[in-house]
C-alpha cells in the first residue's frame, strides 16, 4: 500500500497548479498507478494559463486532474510574486524521464502517444536504452483528430499500459486524455508536449545552466523562432499577474 502524501493546490488566475516537488509527483503518480483508478495529469505552465482565461473547457480540465504540475519558471515568479511560493518547477519531460525510471524499477508499463512519425518509436527506444528493463507496451504518432480517436482508444486498451503519455502540444492532448480518460482504462495519462522531441533528440533542450538561470525559454525561442506568436503569452502572463496583486491590495 503506498501512502498518498496531501497536495498543496494553489490557485494562479483561477488555474489550478500543485505545490509538489519530483520526489512528491512521483510518489503520487506511483499512487495513482498502485490505485489502479484513471487519473489525469497536467503540466501548467503560463501558455495555459493564458490560454485557460478565454477557454473554460480547457480551464476546467486542469482545475479538475489529478495533478497540475508546476511546469515553466514563470509560474514559480508569479507564485512568488503574490505570496504563495511554489518549491519548485517540475518539468514535463524530467516527469516523463523520472517516471521511466520508475517504471523500470517496478514493472509498471508505459504508453507513448503522439509527436511526429518515428519519434515516439525513438523516445521509446532511447528510454528502454536508459532504463534497462523498461517495458514500453506501445508507440502511435496519430492525432488528436476526432475521426482517429476510437481506433487510438483501442489501441491503448489493448496495450493496457500503467501509464500513458500523450504528446499532442497543449490544450489538445489535454482536452484528447479528459475525453478518453474513463474508456481507456489507464491509472495515469498525462500529456506531455514535447517532451518526445527532447527525449529523442529531435530537439535540444537549453543546458542546465540555462535552466538554472530561469532562461529555458529563451533557448527555446532561439532554437524555435516560430514560436515567437505563442510566447506572447509570456508578456500577457506578466501583465495578469501583475493586475492581479495590484486588484487585490
Ligand atoms: N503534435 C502532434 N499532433 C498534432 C499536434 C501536435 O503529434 O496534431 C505534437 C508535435 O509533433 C509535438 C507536440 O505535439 O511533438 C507538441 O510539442 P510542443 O513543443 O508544441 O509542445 P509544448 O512543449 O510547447 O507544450
Amino acid at each position: 500500500m503506498t501512502c498518498m502524501k496531501a497536495i498543496t493546490p494553489q490557485m494562479v488566475l483561477g488555474v489550478r497548479v500543485d505545490n509538489v516537488n519530483y520526489d512528491q509527483a512521483l510518489s503520487l503518480i506511483e499512487g495513482f498507478v498502485v490505485s489502479g483508478t484513471p487519473h489525469q495529469v497536467v503540466t501548467v505552465n503560463p501558455e495555459f494559463i493564458v490560454a485557460a482565461q478565454s477557454d473554460d473547457e480547457f480551464r476546467n480540465i486542469l482545475n479538475a486532474s489529478s495533478l497540475a504540475l508546476p511546469d515553466g519558471v514563470g509560474l514559480l515568479w508569479a507564485a512568488r510574486f503574490l505570496g504563495r511560493p511554489l518549491q519548485e518547477r517540475v518539468t514535463g519531460t524530467d516527469t516523463v524521464q523520472r517516471v521511466a525510471a520508475l517504471a523500470a524499477q517496478k514493472d509498471y508499463s508505459l504508453f507513448l502517444l503522439g509527436a511526429a512519425p518515428g519519434v515516439a518509436v525513438a523516445t521509446a527506444a532511447r528510454l528502454c536504452e536508459t532504463y534497462p528493463g523498461l517495458r514500453i507496451v506501445g508507440t502511435h504518432a496519430g492525432s488528436p483528430a476526432l475521426g482517429e480517436e476510437d481506433e487510438i482508444v483501442h489501441l491503448v486498451q489493448r496495450a493496457q499500459p500503467d501509464i500513458l503519455f500523450v504528446a499532442y502540444g497543449a490544450p489538445q492532448q489535454d482536452k484528447w486524455i479528459a475525453r478518453n480518460l474513463e474508456r481507456l482504462g489507464v491509472p495515469v495519462a498525462m500529456g506531455v508536449g514535447g517532451a518526445f522531441n527532447f527525449i529523442s533528440g529531435r530537439a535540444k533542450r537549453a543546458p542546465r545552466w540555462l535552466q538554472r538561470l530561469g532562461l529555458e525559454w529563451l533557448h527555446r525561442l532561439y532554437r524555435e523562432p516560430w514560436r515567437w506568436r505563442r510566447m506572447l503569452a509570456l508578456p500577457k502572463f506578466v501583465g495578469l499577474v501583475v493586475r492581479e496583486r495590484l486588484t487585490r491590495n
